[in-house]
């Protein structure tokens, strides 16, 4: 694996992640799958989205048990990769599954504990090689004694930044003795929870050992300062590595974390946007023409008016209310076809995505599917989506390229509500 910085903005980078023929534009996103697969979506319709990132997020959680080490080892397939069919892209393997919650005291000296649909697995080093072996991942993050981002004692935390540490000075161990896990591209984990000193512990002591880049773990932006502890534990990585976050991702948060120099998120986001029957619209220039949080076009006429508007993109929306929860509505960043407003409004999803779904099917249709329980709404919302978390990372990375990082954040900052 092989990672380049291509221009710095303050801490805001774009770079490039290179394995063999394949490259993930940084700052960018892995793409969330369960069970070695898409949620929603098969081989075929992911390969029809355009421009996603050639990079997909396998968890130890949610394919441990199912296909597991047996059913690959006694095949013919070379690894996970292709027995999922997922040849063309890079595999990361973290070990929790990203969005769900871990459950704090089941981890041990020895062993990390992953909750899988069959109960509770404990993984030790031992383990997690032979996972290696078999599953033969591109990057992986070393085993870690993950702590959530607030409520733990100074003692647990101290306890996890060392337990994550001694797994990673086994492996390294191990590493040195075991042949096929040479070419092993492993990350480096940060923990600390919220405790600064911790992370600096954390950052500063993986810092000094071979690693190919760092996972941080146990941020949320539920906990206050987060985002300064985040740049502090930043500023102490090596500058040419990438990395990782997990439990990062909607776009305020992205944009403050690569801010942070963050590089590689996950797209976990999009899928949970996609299970409350969402579709994403975090596009700046049209979140500016919106006057009110449950406004939507439902005529031609309003279409393009709509468009005429959208010349004028000084104008700014004050009176919505940015991110409080609205069921029936969605939140700012997304529109809820649960609704029966959506009903019989014939309108593409959104006028100017260029997705599958918004330029084949309207909103009512996609109302309809979900009302009806129909599997295809989530297909036509993940679809959209995806695009649309893809088109995101793509506007952060143009802003940095061109050196404009910091209007692009400042219209994103005014198109939220005072
Ligand atoms: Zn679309």
């Amino acid at each position: 694996m092989n990672f380049t910085i291509r221009k710095k903005l303050r801490r805001c980078r774009i770079g490039v992640l290179r394995l063999g023929s394949l490259e993930v534009q940084t700052p960018s996103c892995t793409l969330y799958t369960r069970g070695g697969a898409i949620p929603h979506l098969t081989s075929d319709v992911l390969r029809s989205i355009k421009n996603l990132p050639p990079a997909v997020h396998l968890s130890l959680q949610t394919i441990i048990d199912q296909p597991g080490t047996d059913v690959i080892s006694q095949s013919n397939y070379d690894g996970i990769k292709q027995f999922l069919g997922l040849e063309g892209f890079i595999s990361y393997l973290s070990i929790q599954d990203p969005i769900q919650e871990t459950r704090e005291g089941y981890n041990e000296e020895k062993s990390v504990s992953v909750w899988t649909p069959g109960g509770r697995k404990k993984i030790d080093v031992n383990l997690f090689i032979t996972v290696l072996e078999v599953f033969k991942p591109d990057i992986v993050q070393c085993l870690c004694d993950t702590t959530p981002a607030s409520g733990q004692t100074e003692k647990r935390i101290r306890k996890s930044v060392d337990r994550t540490l001694k797994f990673l000075d086994k492996f390294i161990e191990e590493r040195g003795r075991n042949k096929s896990l040479t070419s092993c591209n492993m990350l480096g984990v940060i923990e600390g929870s919220n405790s600064e000193k911790e992370r600096i512990r954390s950052a500063k002591e993986t810092s000094q050992r071979p690693v190919a880049g760092f996972v941080l773990e146990g941020f949320s932006s539920s906990t206050r300062n987060w985002c300064s502890l985040l740049q502090k534990t930043v500023d102490l990585l090596l500058d040419d590595k990438p990395r990782f976050i997990h439990g990062i991702g909607s776009p305020e948060e992205v944009v403050s974390a690569v801010e942070c120099g963050i590089d590689i998120f996950d797209s976990s986001y999009p899928y949970q946007v996609t299970d409350r029957g969402c579709a994403l619209d975090i596009n700046w220039s049209r979140k500016r023409l919106k006057p009110e949080l449950n406004y939507s076009p439902s005529t031609p006429e309003a279409l393009n008016s709509e468009q005429k508007s959208s010349e004028n993109s000084l104008n700014k929306v004050s009176n919505s209310t940015h991110n409080k929860e609205l069921p029936d509505e969605g939140t700012l960043y997304e529109m809820n076809l649960n609704h029966p407003r959506y009903s019989s409004d014939f309108t593409p999803l959104f006028s100017t995505c260029t997705c599958y779904c918004c330029t084949n099917h309207t909103r009512a249709y996609v109302h309809h599917l979900l009302v009806t329980k129909e599997m295809l709404a989530k297909v036509l919302l993940m679809t959209h989506n995806l695009h649309e978390y893809s088109q995101f990372f793509a506007r952060i990375r143009s802003s940095i390229e061109e050196d404009n990082f910091d209007e692009f954040k400042r219209d994103f900052l005014e198109s939220q509500p005072l």
